[in-house]
């Protein structure tokens, strides 16, 4: 080649490849073209281009032109291009060269970091090509811009296409709030197929997600054996691991607070992962950590401001005005809703050593059956004086199987009075975090169970008659004023001790009261907790049966006058007056009661110790 054809055979290079640089500058560049612009104007039958690929650690032809004619492999290991006896031996010294044979020409183009990364092959013939050698090196350096540039242009381009979808990964998850778990993981999974299609991938996750069934989990602990995972998770950094078949990298979901398991990709027929792309898996899953770290701060406080609001509306409920036993009920209720437990059991004790079920826990604690198991209960309270938490709980001899059980004691530890204690049949069935919203719910309710518990008392104190244990008049009148309202029939009995005065004539006050005890007595025995036994007067009681029939409330006090002669010393006898009520009489309590003082007057009159039962007049 003449001076002049060299000129214009390399103004024409130029030309053409800064046309292609023009040209393709949104999508990823092939170098087809340019690898057919380069050989044709050097008047090359043939050519092929070859780019570093580092996950193969090869020369992967990237270009080619006419390379059938060209004995060209898609593939040269690098290892293999720098022997001098291969046919494309890459003489790292000089930039551009003919092969031994002298048919090739061969370009080394050097990267910016100066490895030797593109090669051009070009069939030639025309030898003299060579003898220029300042054309040659002139040529050399335009390529090398050229292959630069692109090189460069496609590394971004790959980098762009990374970071875009992790940039709108990480601002759907954090910008957004999507707040799933199986959603993030399950998106990060489908970006590294679509980028790195022919990988697996595992999710190493720390504990189980049971929301994320679905995707390829394994879980963490069970990688004993595989130590480079654990390497990943402990430091928080990338590992990378050789196997005979594979490479696997281990990339850690890390976020500010923890880390929360460790992603796993197994490359298939690499043989390296380029130091670009170990940084990217890197980031991904670091991204992901900071994104599962905020989903569980998000839950954990939603579950806080779940528990706080439980206890707070339970607070209320039992500030509100409730029998101690609806609030023994209610509670009960919100704790079988709220830890899913199958018992409830609320325990109280005067002593500290005898405890007692409270009626409103639920009736397991009551049967028979579940005796022996409910007694073992109790010592393990009294020994231990604090709160249980047992996932194991196996009782010999004993029918009922509750094998999870958590126990809070009520009052402080220097004076327990009371217990709640839950249960369910299957083991380790109560996460830890159910044992501390327990212990803060007893905590934060102990008080206004203990009020409404003191003021049942308190209730009590004043509806019982100090000196005979029986109800106050008060409570007798409301209860059958409610009794008329409410139920169907029922029984008034008025008593009066006879000849009372002479007992305490001859005995003195003091016998005369404990003679009132023991009629009381007698009388507490005879009737039921959901009759009324009063004392109305001084020596007058009385007692309300409701939802009794005539005969039985007549034979009830005719039981109780024999009793009393039998029973009391000194002995002494009453008389009673009873009457009836049914529904649809038009009774009154001032018409009941003026019926059965009719008739212990008529009792009286007839002699003493004698029942008197007065019948509705019904013209
Ligand atoms: P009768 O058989 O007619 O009922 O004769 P009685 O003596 O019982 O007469 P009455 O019922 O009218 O008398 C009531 C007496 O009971 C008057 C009072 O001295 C006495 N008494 C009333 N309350 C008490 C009390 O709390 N303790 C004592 N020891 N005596 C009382
Ligand atoms: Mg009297
Ligand atoms: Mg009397």
């Amino acid at each position: 080649m003449d001076k002049e054809k060299e000129v214009k055979a390399l103004l024409r290079i130029k030309s053409k490849l800064l046309d292609l640089i023009y040209k393709e500058s949104t999508s990823k560049h092939q170098f087809d073209i340019f690898v057919k612009e380069v050989a044709t104007s050097l008047g090359c039958v043939a050519a092929g281009f070859y780019f570093v690929n580092e996950w193969k650690k090869a020369y992967v032809i990237e270009g080619e032109f006419q390379a059938e004619l060209l004995p060209l492999p898609a593939f040269i290991p690098i290892d293999e291009i720098y022997r001098e006896d291969h046919p494309f031996y890459a003489d790292k010294k000089q930039g551009v060269y003919t092969s031994k044979d002298g048919h090739l020409l061969i370009f080394l183009l050097q990267r910016l970091d100066g490895i030797p990364e593109y090669l051009v092959l070009l069939m030639e013939d025309q030898q003299q090509l060579m003898l220029n050698q300042p054309f040659m090196n002139k040529l050399t350096d335009v390529l090398n811009s050229y292959v630069l540039f692109k090189g460069k242009m496609n590394e971004l381009y790959d980098k762009k296409l990374h970071y875009t979808e992790l940039f709108a990964f990480v601002e759907r998850f954090s910008f957004h709030r999507i707040l799933k778990l199986d959603v993030l993981l399950s998106e990060m999974l489908e970006i590294l197929q679509r980028l790195y299609p022919s990988f697996q991938y595992y999710l190493l996750l720390t504990h189980d997600y049971e929301e994320i069934n679905q995707l390829p989990v394994r879980d963490l602990d069970y990688q004993e054996e595989n130590s480079l995972a654990l390497d990943a998770y402990v430091s928080g950094k990338v590992t990378i691991e050789q196997t005979s078949t594979d490479i696997v990298l281990y990339a850690p979901f890390i976020g500010s607070q923890g880390v929360y398991g460790v992603l796993q990709v197994i490359t298939k027929g690499v043989y390296a992962i380029p130091k670009a792309d170990q940084k990217y898996f890197g980031l991904v899953a670091k991204m992901t950590g900071a994104i599962i770290e905020n989903i569980q701060l998000h839950q954990q406080s939603q579950q806080l401001i779940g528990d706080l609001q439980f206890i707070n509306e339970t607070s209320q409920q039992l500030n509100a005005d409730l029998r101690f036993t609806e609030t023994i009920h209610f509670m009960t209720e919100q704790i079988k809703k709220s830890f899913h437990a199958e018992e409830v059991g609320f325990f109280l004790s005067q002593d500290g050593e005898k405890w007692t079920p409270l009626s409103g826990s639920t009736s397991f604690f009551f049967a028979k059956k579940s005796k022996d198991f409910v007694i073992h209960v109790q010592k393990l309270m009294l020994e231990k004086k604090d709160a249980l938490f047992i996932g194991d709980l196996t009782i010999p001899h004993t029918k009922a199987s509750y094998r999870s059980l958590m126990a809070v004691p009520m009052g402080n530890l220097g004076a327990v009075w009371g217990f709640v204690v839950i249960l369910h049949p299957m083991p380790y069935y109560f996460p830890f975090d159910s044992f501390k919203l327990l212990q803060a719910l007893i905590h934060h309710t102990t008080l206004a169970f203990k009020n409404s518990l003191l003021r049942e008392e308190l209730e009590k104190l004043v509806v019982t008659d100090h000196l005979t244990q029986l109800f106050s008049r008060s409570y007798l009148d409301n209860q059958v004023e409610q009794s008329l309202k409410s139920d169907e029939k029922g029984v008034l009995i008025l008593i009066d001790i006879d000849d009372f005065k002479m007992i305490n004539d001859e005995y003195g006050h003091q016998v005369g009261d404990d003679i009132l005890i023991q009629v009381s007595e007698i009388i507490i025995h005879h009737i039921r907790t959901s009759d009324v036994g009063a004392r109305w007067g001084g020596e007058e009681l009385a007692i309300y049966l409701p939802n009794v029939d005539a005969k039985i409330g007549v034979s009830i006090a005719r039981r109780l006058k024999e009793q009393v002669s039998r029973l009391t010393s000194p002995g002494v006898s009453i008389s009673c007056g009873v009457s009836h009520w049914k529904a649809n009489d038009d009774e009154s309590y001032a018409t009941l009661f003026h019926r059965a003082d009719v008739a212990l007057y008529e009792a009286k009159n007839a002699g003493k110790n004698k029942v008197v039962f007065l019948e509705k007049d019904r013209d």
